[in-house]
């Protein structure tokens, strides 16, 4: 028997057929039909204000039926929110986020994801004190995470610096971590590169903290290039000690 496979083409399809019919305005609230409406509107294919109206359905539905802290809760605020960051609706996306971390703190759970999604929302919204707060908050959760997820953590922390043009700060922080890391290998250098962009792609309007960056593009890049070169190098140096 053929291994089942997933077409995206024709889930688009089933998923425009179901809704094409149905108004986000008096549809009652149905849980199997919220887990379809989240997908559908996390589709970047259709409309802005279609994807818009059946988020928010699907938010407002699952908040009706299910607890803040279940998973499908969890996991349908997160698509929402990324629907609204997506379409520049900071405010909105900060809203989102802000409810969900308050669901997850008052339940005890792990926190370290979440506020590490506020911080990024805050970032994009201009609030830039907040989102080192939330974001050095999510970097001292991390610990008992996986690797990968520390990580992944850090160099956020490291674009929230390089984006506000606290380049040095960044690098400083990152070195202070180096031996997190050493598994990456050459995959570290094209981080500079993400480093780089963000600097360029952060809003400047209402930024608090942003400092300028140095120099142009070519010397953001080389600038990054050559201080994760050394934290690597500094890693397998003290390694073969
Ligand atoms: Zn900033």
């Amino acid at each position: 028997m053929p291994f089942p496979t997933f077409d995206p083409h024709r889930r688009r399809a089933e998923l425009s057929a179901l809704f094409a019919p149905l108004d986000p305005i008096t549809t009652p609230a149905d849980l199997d039909l919220a887990l379809a409406a989240i997908a559908y509107a996390s589709d970047e294919h259709h409309d802005d204000e279609t994807r818009l109206l059946w988020a928010r359905w699907a938010y407002q539905a699952v908040n009706q039926l299910r607890v803040p802290t279940d998973p499908d809760a969890i996991m349908i605020s997160s698509c929402y929110q990324q629907v609204l960051s997506s379409q520049g609706l900071t405010v909105d996306a900060v809203t989102v986020c802000a409810a969900r971390l308050h669901a997850v703190e008052a339940s005890g759970e792990r926190s370290m994801s979440t506020r590490h999604s506020l911080a990024l929302a805050l970032h994009a919204d201009g609030q830039c004190a907040d989102a080192h707060r939330q974001m050095a908050a999510a970097v001292r959760d991390r610990a008992g995470s996986d690797r990968l997820p520390q990580l992944i953590v850090l160099l956020a922390q490291a674009r929230l610096f390089a984006g506000c043009g606290m380049a040095r700060t960044a690098v400083r922080m990152l070195y202070r971590h180096r031996e997190q890391f050493s598994f990456l290998g050459t995959d570290l250098v094209d981080i500079a590169e993400d480093l780089t962009a963000i600097e360029i792609s952060h809003p400047r309007q209402g930024c608090e903290q942003r400092i300028p960056g140095p120099g142009n593009a070519e010397q953001r890049l080389s600038f990054w290039r050559q201080h994760l070169n050394a934290i690597l190098t500094a890693d397998q140096h003290e390694a073969r000690r």
